[in-house]
Parts: structure tokens; sequence; C-alpha cells
């Protein structure tokens, strides 16, 4: 279960071990807390939600994956009770294996509460009193916060490494249905010109650049394409054997 803020979360920070998730025959849900609608310079908040849908789910489809987008305005998530209640409810359904989301040190609010969110369910899981009409997980499964550049208040710890060298150009796949944010939205914020034609070919060489520094940065041996990953202390103990992923 692969749990971001926005639409497009679970992609950039997880496609390659989704990717590899489904290949290995495992089940995923991608769920987001917020409708993605700030994230544009041109489409109204309302356009922009079901633009945003459509393109997570195209996403969605290629993994075969269960989406849900929680009705949330993107840029207002706040970790509040309620939808922590809410958040051990849905996790609780789904009784997922692995939990993979974001580090509660980062630029976005919403990632920020996103991860508090999770963070705050995660003992509760295993507490029958608290949201008492949804059975307790026997197991709490590990959670798995995705790689990020930021330092402040600590940096990124390393604990995992995942080779994606081979499924670097299926995650571009993933990355390429969400439209409006790659070729329109972070080309506007960051300044980019996004070519004309052959628009995958840039979204890829793009892309690589990030996984290519994670390798550089923390495999231990020559690996081209590498996603990191810390263990959260709060979720269950992580064996990456345990995941039956293929090489
Ligand atoms: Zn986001």
């Amino acid at each position: 279960m692969v749990i971001g803020a926005h639409p497009d979360d679970a992609e950039f920070n997880a496609g390659g071990l989704m990717q590899k998730w489904v290949n290995a025959g495992h089940q995923l849900m991608i769920l987001c807390l917020t409708d993605g609608s700030a994230g544009h310079h041109q489409h109204s908040p309302q356009s922009l939600r079901t633009i945003r849908r459509r393109e997570a789910s195209a996403a969605a489809n290629l993994l075969n994956a269960k989406l849900n987008i929680w009705d949330i305005a993107d840029g207002t998530l706040e970790a509040t009770l309620e939808l922590r209640h809410e958040l051990i409810t849905q996790i609780r359904q789904y009784a997922p294996d692995l939990i993979v989301t974001h580090r509660p040190a980062d630029y976005h609010p919403d990632h920020r509460a996103t991860a508090q969110l999770v963070q705050d369910a995660s003992y509760l899981l295993q507490v029958p009193s608290i949201v008492p009409k949804h059975a307790p997980l026997k197991t709490l499964p590990p959670v798995l916060l995705a790689w990020d550049r930021f330092t402040y208040p600590r940096p990124f710890k390393c604990d995992w490494v995942l080779d994606i060298s081979d499924v670097v150009e299926q995650v571009v796949g993933l990355l390429a249905c969400h439209t409006s944010q790659v070729y329109e939205w972070l080309a506007h914020t960051q300044k980019i010109e996004v070519p004309k034609h052959n628009r995958s070919q840039w979204l890829s060489q793009w892309y690589r650049q990030r996984p290519a520094r994670i390798a550089r940065d923390f495999a231990a041996h020559h690996i081209d394409y590498a996603e990191a990953y810390e263990v959260s202390e709060y979720g269950g103990k992580f064996d990456a054997a345990q995941l039956a992923l293929p090489d």
C-alpha cells in the first residue's frame, strides 16, 4: 500500500518498487490523501481535480493497482484525529504487507501531514479499542519512507536500496500518465523547456536523474538506477527478503 499526498507521489517516490511488486504477482493499492487540485498554473482546481483523477487511474491501471483518492483539497491536508481514524480504517480494511509513504521532513505541508498521519496510525493499527468497528491488524506491517533530498530537521537515513534498472522505463510510462504534472506543472515550476516532439524521451532522461543520483549516493556496488528507503521505527519489522521481489 503506497500512501502519498498527491496523485503522482506514489509513482515518483516508489514507481520502481510498485512495478517490481506487481511483476512479482503481488497486489497493490495506491492511496492519495488529497485530490491534487492545486498543481497547475492554468487549470482551475475544479477541472484539475477531474484531470488528475483520470491521470492517476491510467497509471494505476498500468499497474493493475487499486486506487483511492480522498476528497480533500490539495494543499489543505492536516493530520487531524478524524483523518487518523479514517486512515486506520482503510489500512485495516486492506491489511497490507507493506506500507510506503513520505518522510516527515519534506518541503510540502501535504507530504508532511501524510507522513504524520501514517506515523500516528502505525502503532494504533493493532489497538482494538481504537476505531473498534474495524478489527485490529494481527501483524504490524513495515513502513518504508521514500528517499527525499531534504536535510532539516534530519537527513534521509538509507536502510534499503532497491535496484530498479530493469523497470526504469516502465516507471517512465507510469509518470507519463500524469501529463498535467510532468509535461506542464513541473516544467512550469522548475522552468524547464519541454520539447514539443519526443516528450516521452525527454521525460525518460529527466526522470532518470533521480534514480541515478540515489544509486550513486547509496548503492554499495555499481547499479545504474535505484530507489532508497528508510525503515520507520514505528512500523513492523522489515526484511527485504520476505518481499519476494525479482532481482
Ligand atoms: Zn506530492
